[in-house]
């Protein structure tokens, strides 16, 4: 046997092996995945904007306007009009002065990260950060020094003990595997007593958390105490694209630097037009937020009274505690048979024994969905033995 089929026979004994299942069928509720109809608590889509007419209509008119491809990377000929408005319509929605729209969040770290840092500098990160923050750090050469999990004293105590010129602490605004929310008011205090600069990745907090999903800063009140902000533009927001948002100067700062802009061609026209729509809605229009935050403690509560763990969430992504990678495995096969696409996340992703099935909920799920998602959790549940 060789490397790779060695690798996939160990990944599959372990329950670590990843079937990736097809989607036929539009981003919804409900979903056809490998040929079923089935209830969706796998997506991002949180506000129910990835399949919306009015995202749709403006991608349609974007591209009978520009074409599909931008033909450049943004610095050389590829930045189009609608890139700066989005630029703009999302640093007016973030409450800050400037935003720097990329191709995905993952490229908004990449972009971020080893531009600010580099030899003879300290990165200070939560060690259940994304994998996007993690690589980020990596490339920048910058010592990378993890802290215990939200753990802001710890925090401080490692900040104190550095004697690096550039410090900076990284926190994902919301944890994607958790769905608990960093404690900005406690990072922005260390930080600010030993001289470190703060970033917050918002991609689980906007659209979710703030006045109309304005995210985890607005949810904090802490605009202007946070240094730089990544985010998505494809879970709340539906599309595909990631940015930066900050002061004027560090966005100015991205514009020279950042590889990813740089080198690496702009979004289409078509993305960027339904992104833009996107921001419009949610500048707009408080109510799917609204509803995605009801929809989340009506789950939830259901869930955990059931006898489910949920974990320490605190947002609609909401982890149903297994253990073992096999369990979760076996759980979220069983969820499926039965009418329900809710995938089993294991290592990497998650520590090793702390496997689990993620539900995600959506402003579009109507409450026969999530009643029907519950009955089946509690039946699938009962039957693979995760609920005695
Ligand atoms: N940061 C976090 C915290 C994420 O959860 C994700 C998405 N999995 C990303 C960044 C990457 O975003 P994108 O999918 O736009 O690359």
């Amino acid at each position: 046997m060789n490397f790779f089929s060695e690798e996939i026979e160990k990944l599959k004994a372990s329950g670590l092996y990843n079937s990736v299942r097809e989607i036929g069928s539009a981003q919804g509720p409900w979903l056809v995945v490998d040929g079923a109809r089935v209830l969706n608590l796998c997506s991002n889509n949180y506000l129910g904007l990835a399949n919306d007419p009015r995202l749709k209509d403006a991608a349609k008119k974007a591209v009978d306007e520009f074409g599909t491809g931008p033909a450049a990377v943004r610095s050389i000929a590829g930045t189009l009009t609608l890139h700066r408005e989005l630029e703009a319509k999302l640093a007016a929605f973030k409450g800050v002065e400037a935003a720097l729209a990329l191709q995905s969040g993952f490229m908004a770290n990449l972009a971020v990260i080893p531009a600010v840092m580099g030899e003879g500098d300290e990165i200070f990160s939560d060690e259940l950060n994304h994998a996007s923050i993690i690589d980020g750090c990596r490339l920048s050469k910058a010592k990378l020094t993890r802290y215990p999990h939200a753990d802001a004293g710890s925090l401080g105590d490692l900040l104190k003990a550095s004697g690096a010129n550039k410090k900076l602490v990284i926190t994902d605004g919301v944890f994607s595997m958790d769905g608990d929310i960093a404690p900005l008011p406690g990072i922005i205090k260390a930080a600010g007593e030993h001289g470190a600069m703060v970033m917050v990745d918002d991609a689980h907090g906007e659209g979710v958390l703030g006045r109309g999903g304005r995210g985890t800063v607005n949810h904090f009140g802490l605009h202007g105490k946070v240094d730089i902000e990544t985010g998505t533009l494809s879970k709340a927001f539906g599309v595909v694209g990631g940015y930066v948002a900050g002061r004027r100067d560090v966005i100015d700062f991205l514009v020279q630097r950042a590889r990813p802009f740089l080198f690496s061609s702009a979004a289409t026209a078509a993305d960027t037009a339904a992104c833009i729509a996107a921001v419009e809605v949610l500048s707009h229009d408080t109510g799917l937020v609204e509803k995605l935050r009801d929809n989340a403690g009506y789950f939830q509560e259901r869930v955990r009274r059931a006898g489910f763990d949920i974990g320490r969430t605190m947002t609609p992504i909401t982890p149903v505690m297994v253990g073992e990678a096999t369990a979760a495995r076996d759980f979220s096969a069983r969820l499926f048979k039965e009418g329900v696409f809710a995938q089993a996340i294991g290592f990497p992703t998650v520590p090793k024994g702390s496997a689990r099935i993620r539900c995600m909920l959506s402003a579009a799920h109507t409450r026969d969905d999530l009643d029907f998602g519950i009955e089946k959790l509690i039946s699938a549940g009962r039957a693979t033995g995760v609920l005695k």
